[in-house]
């Protein structure tokens, strides 16, 4: 068996005697020594009331960082991440072809989709498919955005609208209906067929000698309210 190791002393190991430490530690005691103010107590020759009015008098010439919200919309950043938008084409088409891969990559599972066939007699999108179901939960969007990362054709996006509050849970689940872009001017609300050309290709490569869609059907849909 080893050797009981011996308890550390308070000792300190310098070389310096015995007396030079004991002066250094007066010396020290002498400098740290409280001053006869408490600790974390400024000392003014002012009473204790007035340096209280000193701080709310000098706190009335800074900057109010006050908002004036509801009465005046807080103006978000462009790209703020807020209630999703389901966009169309510029002839009122829908863009979102019911593929699911928002609601794979939403870590929330805050998205429900059904997808259903297009036909000749009822069109929703340009493609064989559209989303028949669309349900976004804000119960659980936690607004990260992956969603509309997923989105192969654009359909998804987000607008800058934030005011999602309610007090029924049930309105917190938004429809398709609800989340769908309003028709702008030169668009026809769908089921209808394509407009923009006969096939596929012609409908989402225009010839550029064609007639362009009007520019405000063409401007990315930002607002609308249910
Ligand atoms: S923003 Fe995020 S949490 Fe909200 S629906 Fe999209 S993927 Fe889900
Ligand atoms: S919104 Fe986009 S990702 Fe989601 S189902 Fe429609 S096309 Fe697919």
């Amino acid at each position: 068996m080893s050797e009981p190791t011996p308890p550390p002393t308070a000792e300190p190991t310098s070389g310096a005697s015995p007396a030079r430490r004991e002066g250094t530690a007066i010396a020290r005691q002498s400098s740290e020594a409280p001053s006869n103010t408490a600790p974390g107590k400024r000392s003014s020759w002012l009473p204790g009331p007035a340096q209280g009015f000193g701080v709310t008098f000098a706190t009335m010439f800074k900057k109010v960082t006050t908002e004036e919200y509801p009465e005046v919309p807080k103006q978000t950043k462009p790209r703020y991440h807020g209630r999703h938008v389901l966009n169309r084409h510029p002839d009122g088409l829908e863009k979102c072809v019911g593929c699911e891969l928002c609601a794979w990559a939403c870590p929330a599972d805050a998205i429900y989709v059904e997808g259903g066939d297009n036909t000749e007699d009822a069109r929703f999108s340009p493609g064989e498919r559209y989303g028949a179901v669309y349900q976004i939960n804000y119960l659980r969007c936690i607004f990260c955005g992956l969603c509309i990362e997923a989105c192969p054709t654009r359909s998804l996006t987000m607008s800058n609208d934030f005011e999602l509050a309610d007090d029924d849970r049930q309105a917190l689940i938004y429809t398709k209906e609800q989340l769908m872009a309003p028709l702008l001017p030169g668009m026809e609300q769908p089921p209808h067929p394509m407009r923009l050309g006969e096939n596929e290709q012609d409908y989402y490569v225009r010839d550029p000698k064609a007639a362009p869609p009007t520019q405000q059907a063409a401007e990315p849909v930002i607002e609308e309210r249910a």
